[in-house]
């Protein structure tokens, strides 16, 4: 089996090949902490996470960072309304973004460094892009030379000369051409700064990714990430810097890019309103319903959420973990027949759908046909063929992001006492306060299968 990957760079599907045999590097763009993440970024983070629980399931070892931009116009500005330091608005929501993942299932970072956490090692790479001629010191701040990198425009596609009439790009009387950029911006009243060699400052948004790949990951990564909305001029720019600084190339072998997420069709933006964070999107459905539903659309593609999505996913969801929880309490009960089922074939689809590059909508496809093999057959099925099967679920499971249901011994306690008064209601016809029962229970996500062996409890997301 070959894994391909989609690489922006050359806009076509190549063949995963690491840089030393065995170990992935991976960079992700990560937020800027001023307010709460929302689902679009979530949505990117899901998918990176996949891209990782993958890789190792392919045997890699992989080294995973996410930044975090905690020094920004956004976090000062921020700072400035409520009247605190910029760093106790990053640390916040740079904590908020850290329950958001775990909310979501989200495997923390391997390392998870903050910008200022590296001013140090900023000044290093700027000066050495000085030494080099590729960056300059004006009054306003130090800049990037872009007429010194030929290959400028390289991953976003765009011709220089188009890229040099400056549309996006910060205006300053200083600079030598429209598409530099700043490494180092002087300090303005009202605004944090550090004692830069070359004037009192803050860091530009660029630099902070090129100097952390340096320096925890080194000059040349496997898979850099982010949301497509990054490709110009972020990862432009961090290209330049990178390629200029250590003179290898390319600094990244694949450059991956998550499409854009819309509401029911709109743009999600501060002005219309529409933003969903992550703990509101909760409230419509559970995280594993989440990550079923960022799974079930091809990642590069824009994702269009509407109500009726999310509530599919969740009942998609809910089925396959039925049977999961099925499967599970069938094996520990030995409430087996002789049955065979083999679940290969359904994981060699799984697989295949993603080693092409994490085509996830076809993993779930794959996931969906093992979940209508083994419907209404579990109970039938032979110990062997019930334990392959669990095991074959739960990896794909795994790797799409969905948790394991974990109930604690208090609870289990409380739900099956619970159950045993119903019981009771119902052996004594009082079917009124049974169903009250049973109602209230699937109202807080425990449905009741009543079977030959009396009635069985499952604990749905
Ligand atoms: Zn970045």
């Amino acid at each position: 089996m070959v894994l391909r990957v989609y690489n922006t760079i050359s806009g076509q599907k190549e063949e995963f090949k690491t840089l030393e045999p065995g170990k992935v590097k991976m960079y992700v763009c990560g937020p800027t902490t001023y307010d709460h993440s929302h689902i679009g970024h979530m949505r990117t983070f899901a998918f990176f996470d996949v891209v990782r629980r993958w890789l190792e399931e392919r045997g890699y070892s992989v080294t995973m960072l996410i930044n975090i931009t905690d020094i920004d116009d956004k976090t000062i500005r921020r700072a400035n309304e409520e009247g605190v330091s910029f760093a106790e608005i990053a640390d916040r929501y740079m904590f908020d973004f850290i329950n958001a993942l775990r909310s979501y299932n989200i495997r923390l970072p391997n390392i998870m460094p903050k910008a200022t956490s590296v001013i140090a090692d900023m000044y290093y790479v700027i000066q050495t892009l000085i030494d080099k001629g590729h960056a300059y010191v004006a009054e306003d701040g130090v800049y990037f030379d872009v007429s010194t990198f030929p290959d400028y425009g390289k991953l976003s596609g765009q011709k220089r000369e188009f890229l040099l009439t400056g549309v996006r790009i910060e205006p300053s009387p200083h600079k030598r051409n429209a598409g530099d950029f700043a490494l180092w911006k002087k300090r303005k009243e009202g605004e944090p700064f550090w004692h830069a060699p070359w004037m009192e400052g803050r860091p530009g948004w660029h630099i902070e990714c090129s100097t952390m790949i340096w320096k925890y990951l080194g000059e040349q990564i496997d898979i850099h990430g982010g949301g497509n909305d990054l490709i110009f001029p972020h990862h432009e720019n961090e290209i330049a810097q990178s390629e200029a600084f250590t003179g290898k190339k390319p600094f990244v072998r694949y450059w991956m890019h998550v499409g854009m997420l819309k509401i029911n069709g709109e743009k999600m933006s501060k002005s219309l309103g529409n933003f969903i964070v992550w703990f509101d999107a909760l409230k419509m459905a559970p995280a594993a319903a989440w990550r079923l539903y960022y799974a079930m659309n091809a990642y590069r593609q824009p994702m269009n959420v509407t109500e009726e999505g999310i509530n599919n996913a969740y009942e998609a969801t809910k089925r396959i973990y039925r049977t999961e929880l099925a499967l599970k309490q069938a094996i520990e009960d030995n409430e087996l027949g002789d049955m065979e089922y083999s679940p290969d074939k359904r994981w060699k689809q799984f697989s295949e759908r993603m080693d092409d590059d994490f085509d996830t909508p076809g993993a779930v496809a794959a996931l969906m046909e093992l979940i209508n093999d083994v419907g209404g057959k579990i109970y039938k099925m032979n110990e062997n063929s019930a334990e392959n099967t669990l095991s074959v679920l739960r990896k794909m499971m795994y790797t799409l992001g969905m948790p394991e249901i974990e109930v604690d011994e208090r609870t289990k306690r409380i739900i099956d006492e619970i159950v045993a008064l119903r019981t009771e209601f119902r052996e004594r016809k009082e079917y009124e306060k049974s169903d009250a029962i049973r109602a209230t229970l699937a109202e807080a996500g425990i449905e009741l299968h009543d079977g030959k062996k009396g009635t069985r409890w499952f604990l749905l997301p």
